[in-house]
């Protein structure tokens, strides 16, 4: 068998990174997938990478330089696809990761499409409005020669929401004069977005959970759960567990925590955000640690913020049997090991949070044919996807004994490596 070339971490060390991560993953699913040295440096390896200078005119007339970049990590099976984030911790490093994992849940979900990722290194809370929208455009128009609806097409991610994509929509159509609305997703329903995409990830996440629920024959009604992170993703996510019946019993966002072992009040603690921008001080429930909320005693932890939230270090105090993950690789390889051997379930990202993508997908086609579905009908199509998927990686996972991370990133990277072969390598 031909072994991995590529560097690859086995530990969490200090210098464990999102990249280090997904390196590992990919090293496992082509181990087992036997491909040769040669295609796992090139899966390993963006396609094309631009970083660029993002000058902005700040409010009082002064100029700052931003950074931001966009790497297309592959488009074998299609466009590039992936979002965009603006955070203060954006570098080309998590970047590349991000991108890698969107080349995964792309093809794991069976959408023709690649995997991308782009961002902005600012924290967006310290701008105005009209400084992120020149920071927005500007960073678009850096970018236009390798975006397009059959290029490379971005979407929200932390930081960023439908008004950004509207800037991104208008910059590039104004700049090569004519109106294209496939050149996003998450666009604003009344310029051609899609019907249920603001809430798709969400959704999808709490899909995921039924599912593994079912698995695990847990009843969700009277089950339990903590969210970790109330962004957009978070926030959806905890709505939809506590429709389903899921007591909520912890929430944290950046600033600090929230528990109430008898089940947070979800609607009530959304009017509490909505007025006060955190969920710190809601009077429904106690003031936690926010590092704590994984060491509550429940069934479902969703971490649904950032990458690298569980550990080998925080990995042993996890209380739940089912860790789905809402973010973008918040578990290392080296905490994935602690959880196995506990027997707690991992439901992967590229699983679980696949909603967003297709919701996405559903856009695109929507707009390619300019003809619109209702929400019921994104609704249905998204679960029927998601569930395929669910019963896919499962039946992988128990036919091979792997992890549902093993198999869910080993099927994506075997459908990118058959696309890529099946194409031939030019010239
Ligand atoms: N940013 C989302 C993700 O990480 C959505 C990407 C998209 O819709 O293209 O999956």
């Amino acid at each position: 068998m031909t072994r991995p070339t590529t560097p690859v971490a086995d530990t969490d060390g200090p210098a464990s990174s999102p990249l280090d991560d997904a390196k590992a993953q990919l090293a496992d699913a082509v181990e087992f997938l036997n491909l040769d040295a040669g295609t796992h440096q090139m899966l390993a390896t963006p396609r094309k990478e631009v970083t660029v200078s993002v000058p902005l005119r700040r409010d009082d007339g002064s100029m700052e330089l931003c950074l931001g970049h966009r790497v297309q990590h592959n488009i074998s099976r299609g466009p590039a696809k992936g979002g965009i984030r603006y955070s203060g911790s954006v570098n080309l490093d998590e970047v590349r990761a991000l991108a890698m994992w969107m080349t995964w849940k792309c093809a794991l979900l069976d959408l023709p499409y690649g995997g991308a990722k782009g961002g902005v290194a600012i924290t967006p809370e310290n701008y105005s409005e009209r400084e992120l929208e020149r920071l927005t455009r500007r960073y678009t128009s850096e970018l236009i020669p390798i975006l397009g609806p059959g290029k490379d097409v971005p979407a929200p991610d932390m930081g960023t929401n439908e008004q950004t994509m509207a800037w991104i929509m208008d910059t590039y159509s104004v700049s090569i004069g004519y109106t294209v609305p496939g050149v996003v997703t998450g666009k604003p329903v009344d310029l051609g977005g899609s019907q249920g995409r603001a809430a798709a990830t969400s959704r999808g996440v709490v899909y995921s959970v039924l599912n593994a629920m079912e698995a695990l024959d847990l009843d969700p009604v009277g089950s339990s759960a903590v969210v970790q992170g109330f962004g957009k993703v978070g926030r959806g996510t905890a709505r939809f567990l506590h429709d389903a019946g899921v007591k909520v019993l912890a929430v944290s966002d950046v600033h600090g925590a929230v528990r109430n072992d008898a089940g947070i009040d979800v609607p009530a603690l959304e009017s509490h955000v909505d007025a006060e921008g955190t969920v710190v001080g809601f009077p429904g429930a106690d003031p936690t640690q926010a590092g704590e909320i994984f060491s509550v005693p429940c069934d479902v932890a969703v971490p649904a913020a950032v990458e690298g939230v569980i550990t080998a270090e925080t990995a042993p105090s996890v209380q739940a049997r089912l860790v789905v993950e809402a973010a973008n690789g918040p578990t290392t390889p080296a905490a994935d090991a602690v959880l196995a051997d506990r027997d707690v379930l991992v439901v992967p990202d590229i699983l679980a949070n696949g909603g967003g993508v297709v919701v996405s997908y559903f856009e695109w086609v929507q707009g390619n044919q300019a003809y619109w579905w209702t929400e019921e009908e994104v609704n249905d199509r998204l679960r029927t996807r998601m569930n395929k998927a669910w019963a896919e990686v499962t039946t992988f996972a128990r036919d091979h004994d792997l992890s549902l991370r093993t198999a869910a990133t080993t099927m994506a990277v075997k459908r990118v490596a058959e696309a890529h072969d099946s194409r031939g390598l030019y010239p």
